[in-house]
């Protein structure tokens, strides 16, 4: 299908973008690498009177550390996260997840501020985000605010982003050295959606477990934080037992919907197992 037409505007700074957002209000549409929106606006689910680009808006790119953060310009693509060396050595979960979105073409278009503003529970980068602590930097007419992303998605295409703002900035904590991490994702095929995934981080200390994230990704409305299942980890050494009865809580919150990548029972027995999957790889992966 031809999207319905549309104005297009391709703004130069961040104040134009937000100048333009505000005039429009309901009628405009930001673009960033246009592929979650574009196909939206073909099947006519999206029909905005105007389309802001932010493409030439260099101001959105960029990924560095300031202090103990990692700062992550909304517009940097998912092939700038992948081949960030900053990212490799500091943040290699988000290096891993990115890896594992979709294929070359929409990782070369799309960007971070994109997957996570969609709202798409199918999206990698709201699990990502949520299990390493981020924040996002929302700007509008009247200012900058700073949200967290554990509660910036509220449904299904639902997010805390108002009618006028932008996000500009992704924050993580750098995390510290030694952390385990894991990104396993189920997808059918290459190009696909995760049938089920689970993102995790963890750090422990003298055996145990003292710090521990679970986040599951297209099992719900929106990303799920399992926390009964991080609760059980919390102080304890992290053995196989406990591993399968972390991934038993974390199935207990599932509420998948019924597609092509399988039915509810299916889809909850494979974010369980891709919870064991993640705890083990991260256990591995962090200093004892
Ligand atoms: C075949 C295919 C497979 C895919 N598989 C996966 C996958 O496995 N995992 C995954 O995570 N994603 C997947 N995607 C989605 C892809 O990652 C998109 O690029 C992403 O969802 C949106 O990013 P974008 O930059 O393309 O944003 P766009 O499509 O341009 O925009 C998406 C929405 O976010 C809004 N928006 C964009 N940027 C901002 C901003 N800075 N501030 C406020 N609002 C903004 C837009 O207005 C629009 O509503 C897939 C897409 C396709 C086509």
């Amino acid at each position: 299908m031809i999207p319905r037409p549309f104005e297009y505007h391709a703004p130069r700074s961040l104040s134009e973008a937000i100048s333009l957002l505000t005039e429009h209000g309901d009628t405009a549409k930001l673009l960033a690498g246009g592929h979650s929106l574009l196909p939206m606006m073909k099947l006519r689910f999206a029909l905005p009177d105007h389309l802001i680009d932010l493409g030439k808006l260099t101001e959105l790119k960029g990924i560095r550390e300031t202090g103990d953060e990692l700062r992550i310009g909304a517009m940097t693509t998912e092939n700038e996260l992948i081949w960030s060396t900053l990212l490799q050595e500091k943040c290699p979960l988000l290096v891993e997840g990115a890896r594992q979105i979709s294929d070359p073409q929409v990782r070369y278009r799309g960007t971070i501020g994109g997957d996570i503003s969609h709202g798409d529970p199918g999206n990698d980068h709201p699990s990502l985000t949520i299990a390493l602590d981020a924040s996002f930097v929302l700007a509008g007419e009247h200012g900058d605010r700073v949200v967290p992303a554990d509660g910036f998605f509220l449904g299904t295409y639902m997010t805390l982003l108002e009618a006028g703002e932008i996000m500009t900035e992704i924050r993580i904590p750098t995390p510290a050295a030694g952390t385990g991490y894991c990104y396993a994702k189920l997808k059918r095929k290459t190009g696909d959606f995760a049938t089920a995934a689970t993102a995790v981080t963890l750090r422990m200390s003298g055996g145990n477990v003292s710090d521990v994230r679970i986040v599951l990704t297209n099992v719900g409305q929106t990303a799920l934080r399992a926390t009964g299942a991080e609760q059980s980890l919390l102080g304890k050494p992290l053995d196989d037992a406990r591993i399968d009865e972390a991934a038993r809580l974390a199935m207990s919150i599932c509420e998948p919907a019924e597609d092509l990548r399988g039915d509810i029972e299916y889809k909850t027995a494979m974010a369980g197992e891709m919870t064991r999957r993640a705890l083990s790889k991260a256990l591995s992966r962090a200093a004892h």
